[in-house]
């Protein structure tokens, strides 16, 4: 890996449905390059990769015929980093808590349950304490978010809600069940594309967006 991609690293977002290009600004705000997955080729090259949310059903029965999900797979058993948020988080989850059979990326030793908040609150906001972010709370907007009801040794929980987990980190891989790509605050993405440059110092507020490649 080249010093310049530590700098600015080059992050896929997941294009098959969701808010890619609130993703995409989220992450030029952190000072990463993005590109689009559709195909399995596009995840070359990468440091990291986004999955929005969406419908999982719908990623999972999009992304299976042209072989994506076992390019994910792969890649994800090989290191990638990968920040899913709501079902993104469902796709990197092992299991899937009283629902049917459905094809998921896995990786993640979570066990989740889909549109686990219920009718009456199928969409809402909240704040959220992150402890790994500090103050003030991250303004989550959920629609139709899974929580995660178990999470292995592994991992870390980083948020709850209403006694329910929220946000969860096993190494290089984060899941959210909500949608920080929806507000302006950039922490969560931050968090995960500094841990692509290696651990280097954070990026101020005010660099946001204007790191230069071979910076
Ligand atoms: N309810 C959706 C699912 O189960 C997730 C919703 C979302 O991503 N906002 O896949």
């Amino acid at each position: 890996m080249t010093a310049a991609a530590i700098t600015r690293p080059r992050v896929g977002v997941l294009a098959v449905q969701g808010a890619v290009s609130e993703h995409e600004a989220a992450l030029a705000d952190v000072g990463a390059r993005t590109t689009r997955v559709r195909l399995p080729d596009d995840l070359d090259g990468l440091d990291g990769l986004v999955i929005p949310g969406g419908e999982s059903t719908t990623l999972g029965l999009v992304a299976g015929p042209s072989g994506l999900l076992d390019a994910l797979r792969c890649r994800l058993d090989d290191g990638l980093p990968v920040f899913g948020t709501c079902a993104g988080l469902i796709m990197l989850a092992d299991r899937i808590e009283g629902g049917g059979a459905q094809a998921l990326i896995g990786g993640m030793d979570i066990a989740v349950r889909r549109n686990a908040f219920g009718r009456q609150v199928a969409s809402f906001e909240a704040d959220v304490h992150v402890p790994v972010l500090g103050d003030p709370p991250m303004r989550g907007i959920f629609i139709r978010a899974p929580w995660i009801e178990m999470v292995g040794p592994s991992v870390e929980v980083l948020a709850d809600h209403a006694g329910h987990i929220v946000a969860a980190r096993d190494g290089s891989r984060i899941v959210c069940a909500f949608h920080p790509e929806l507000t302006g605050d950039r922490r969560l993405h931050r968090l995960f594309v500094e841990g692509l440059r290696g651990g280097g110092a954070p990026v101020a507020e005010d660099q946001k967006g204007d790191i230069r490649v071979g910076a």
